[in-house]
């Protein structure tokens, strides 16, 4: 991990020694399975909704330290948001991670995801990061399992 900065070493070190949210969602109207084989993660993602509104995420499942990272993260960001803000932010990720966007320059959602835009150097670790959305995005398309190819 010596490439990678300080910062993001330190927040990806403790959401994935201490992952928020990682836990079933009992009866959980919306869920799904995210693989990446190339890496090896796994991931269920559970999605409670009120509405259109997600009133509670979360995840359980095995997987390197950034896939985990990224999706403490990412139940943590979406608990809250309505499905078309989730989207959003979603696509966003993506361009972010793939090195589509600036995100420094362009009007954008991400906060503190931004913290993973480092992975645009390491083309194995895009998948890594971006399971989760894609997990939750297969959620609430009603797909019950998606693999990162
Ligand atoms: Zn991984």
């Amino acid at each position: 991990m010596s490439e990678l900065s300080d910062l993001y070493q330190e927040v990806i070190l403790d959401h994935n020694k201490n992952p928020r949210n990682f836990r079933e969602i009992p009866d959980a109207e919306k869920k799904a399975v995210g693989n990446n084989p190339l890496c090896g993660d796994a991931l269920q993602v559970f999605v409670a909704m009120d509405g259109d509104t997600i009133t509670d995420v979360a995840f359980k499942g095995s997987g390197c330290a950034i896939s985990k990272a990224s999706a403490s993260m990412m139940t943590q960001t979406a608990k809250g948001k309505t499905r078309e803000e989730v989207e959003t932010l979603f696509a966003e990720f993506q361009r972010m991670v793939r090195g589509e966007m600036d995100e420094e320059a362009e009007e954008n959602h991400l906060g503190r995801l931004k913290i993973f835009a480092g992975v645009r150097e390491f083309p194995a670790r895009v998948k890594c990061a971006s399971l989760s959305w894609h997990t939750l995005h297969a959620a609430l398309k009603g797909d019950e399992a998606v693999t990162t190819e």
